[in-house]
């Protein structure tokens, strides 16, 4: 039997809404029309995880509540992630989960919840302005259309030379004043998009295309 794609989907109990899990789900059917045999692992509150037994790594958006629970069992993986991102392995994070790669979350009554910190950026929650809407990004694969419901408004840090996943065209993106939306350092891309954000066909054949590169290299390495 030949190996799987493997992908890990983090929290997907806790982390899933406005439909989310369609992202692995349709990532899924487009690696098996190609003929590939995909493995999708869920990984969740005291779970064994590490990150180089993965072609593909998935952190959706959560609430709040689900969002601190989640943020304390995720530092146990700071290091496997860490080195998942910056080995330029692609990882798809939406809203909760994006701003969860960051430094931090901080919430209307200032309380701090640490993110991952691997990305240098974070996210500042404000209670009475819940950006909602559709969006439309022009990102380098095309323009995109999908959803965006939150509070935190993210802010890459001064000089960090982060670069955005697209212009906002439509709607608000990271926060309401940059016109940038979601982020893309090497093979990992933040988003603020649900719907889920891959009914996007030109970024969803994109992030199937890394999966494949990445699945070859992993395999030929195996065989070594
Ligand atoms: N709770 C976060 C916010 O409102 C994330 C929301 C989400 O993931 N949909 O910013």
């Amino acid at each position: 039997m030949t190996e799987p794609i493997k992908m890990a989907y983090l929290y997907e109990d806790l982390m899933n809404t406005y439909g989310d899990s369609g992202d692995v789900k349709i990532l899924r059917y487009l690696l098996q029309n190609q003929g590939y045999d995909v493995h999708v692992d869920n990984v969740s509150l005291n779970d064994d995880f590490n990150a180089k037994d993965y072609d593909f790594i998935f952190f959706g958006g959560g609430q709040d509540f689900e969002q601190t629970i989640v943020a304390k069992d995720l530092q146990r993986h700071h290091e496997t992630l860490r080195d998942y991102i910056e080995a330029g392995k692609p990882m798809l994070a939406i809203c909760g989960g994006y701003q969860l790669l960051g430094d931090y979350y901080m919430t209307s009554d200032g309380t701090t919840i640490n993110g991952l910190g691997i990305l240098p950026l974070h996210t500042v929650f404000k209670a009475d302005s819940r950006m909602v809407g559709n969006t439309h990004v022009k990102t380098p694969w095309g323009e995109i259309r999908s959803f965006e419901n939150h509070s935190g408004r993210t802010y890459f840090d001064k000089d960090s030379n982060l670069k955005p996943l697209g212009e906002v065209l439509e709607g608000y993106g990271n926060n309401p004043e940059d016109k940038q939306e979601g982020l893309h350092y090497k093979q990992t891309i933040g988003s603020y998009s649900h719907g889920p954000i891959l009914r996007n066909e030109n970024i969803a054949d994109a992030i199937a295309k890394m999966i494949i590169e990445n699945y070859q290299d992993r395999v030929k390495t195996v065989k070594e």
